[in-house]
């Protein structure tokens, strides 16, 4: 997801609060199904609101996230903070899951991990307006390919049927 500006710098929050972001964010990876150890860092990463970070084992795979991830929680226009970890949850699922890792295989390329990864997450998430935003996402990636406007519709329905029996 999109990075802040270099010179942005967050708020200080109360240790409470970092607590209580930490614990937000954990609630939504365990519901997610996320194995490992879930962070909260108060800084601004280039990476965007979260990330994921892969283990030797799953108990070792790590899920961050930083503060943008509430600041666009807190905009009801943005991406919501089920989503984004919805998304990083749906990267541990296509690298732990042998079954979707042959979907990886089949679609090589970062364009197709990071749709994928949205589309994952779109079906673990219940049917909301997080979801919604993540296939948008998925859609809006794919367009990268050049795709038409159809083949995209087509795909993204096609990949969610599948993930839906393989999830
Ligand atoms: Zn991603």
């Amino acid at each position: 997801l999109t990075g802040a500006i270099v010179s942005d710098q967050p708020d200080p929050i109360s240790a409470d609060e970092v607590q209580r972001r930490l614990r937000r964010a954990a609630e939504i990876a365990s519901s997610l199904g996320f194995i490992g150890q879930v962070e909260y860092r108060h800084v601004y990463s280039q990476s965007g609101g979260a990330q994921y970070g892969i283990g030797p084992s799953a108990d070792d795979d790590l899920l961050v996230v930083y503060s943008q991830a509430f600041d666009r929680d807190a905009n009801t226009e943005d991406f919501d903070l089920d989503a984004m970890i919805a998304h990083e949850v749906g990267h541990q699922r296509l690298l732990r899951n042998a079954k979707l890792r042959i979907l990886l295989e089949k679609f090589p390329g970062e364009t197709f991990e990071e749709a994928l990864a949205s589309l994952v997450g779109s079906v673990l998430l219940p049917e909301t307006k997080s979801a919604e935003m993540l296939v948008w996402k998925a859609a809006a990636e794919l367009t990268n390919l050049r795709l038409s406007g159809e083949a995209i519709v087509d795909f993204v329905e096609r990949m969610r049927s599948l993930l839906r029996k393989l999830l």
